[in-house]
């Protein structure tokens, strides 16, 4: 009996610490390893090899409207919003790979039931454009059944508000520019803040103002161990990272903080 009992308590308190501990985004993919690149087919499916919770991903659309996965405005010098989709898809990544089209991401996704995405939305250069390529990330969203498991960011205030608007009905979306205090993302119903670890050190009282608004907290892009040993201190609920594996370990090595008690108190309640 006593011995059951102390299972019982091991396995309560590892379901309390599970709790309260952040959860692991790879910024771009997990691309610092061996055959991958940021935002490669690769770098999705290495994400999911090691166990992230999220993949995050950047996309821009061509002007005959193909999304397109890539960090920078351009490719290899090709400009991706004003560039012909047949032109920009002759480009390839460092890693060898052709550049993916949103449909070959997220058809690659659909086999990693596992893991959620993040999108992000870069900031077209004008309205119209943005407005058109949040219609067409929607749709081939739907299109592959991954509405349930895809969030939103963007540093696009328009681009934000279109997304809460457009998307299903609690889809996460959040904001990336760090301008936006918590009280105005709960107005704008966002679902919470996904602001640099630069301006989480400058505010980091907006961490409790979220969660006491029922907002969550995302960071990026935190690859230092030192900032990510300080977002757990925290409690911030998601970090995005280049070193997936680095911030896993910490995670997987760090005693029980005071502000993970206190969180896993709180969803225990809940
Ligand atoms: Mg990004």
């Amino acid at each position: 009996m006593k011995i059951r009992t102390l299972l019982g308590s091991i396995l309560i308190m590892s379901a309390l610490a599970a709790a309260g501990q952040p959860k692991v985004i790879a910024h771009r993919g997990y691309w610092d390893c061996d055959g991958s690149a940021q935002n490669s087919l690769r770098s999705l499916a290495k994400a999911d090899s090691i166990g992230c919770y999220a993949s995050e991903f950047d996309v821009w659309m061509t002007p005959d409207g193909v999304v397109m996965v890539n960090h920078d405005p351009t490719i290899n010098g090709v400009e991706i919003q004003n560039t012909p989709s047949q032109t920009v898809l002759l480009e390839k990544l460092s890693n060898g790979e052709t550049i993916p089209t949103l449909d070959q991401y997220l058809e690659a996704a659909t086999k990693m039931p596992g893991m959620r995405l993040v999108c992000e939305l870069k900031t077209h250069d004008s309205r119209q454009r943005e407005s058109a390529a949040i219609k067409k990330i929607l749709e081939t969203v739907r299109k592959y059944g991954l509405e349930s498991r895809t969030d939103y960011i963007t540093f696009s205030r328009d681009g934000f508000h279109e997304f809460i608007k457009k998307a299903p009905k609690g889809t996460a979306v959040y904001y990336l520019s760090g301008d936006f205090v918590p009280e105005q993302i709960k107005h704008h119903k966002g679902r919470g803040i996904d602001y640099s670890i630069k301006t989480m050190r400058k505010h980091p009282e907006w961490i409790k103002q979220c969660h006491d608004l029922g907002l969550e907290v995302n960071v990026w892009t935190v690859n230092k161990p030192e900032d990510m040993v300080w977002c757990i201190e925290q409690g911030v609920d998601y970090i995005t990272t280049n070193d997936p594996e680095g911030l896993q370990k910490i995670i997987s090595e760090l005693p029980e903080t005071k502000a993970t008690e206190k969180k896993a108190k709180k969803q225990k309640k809940q």
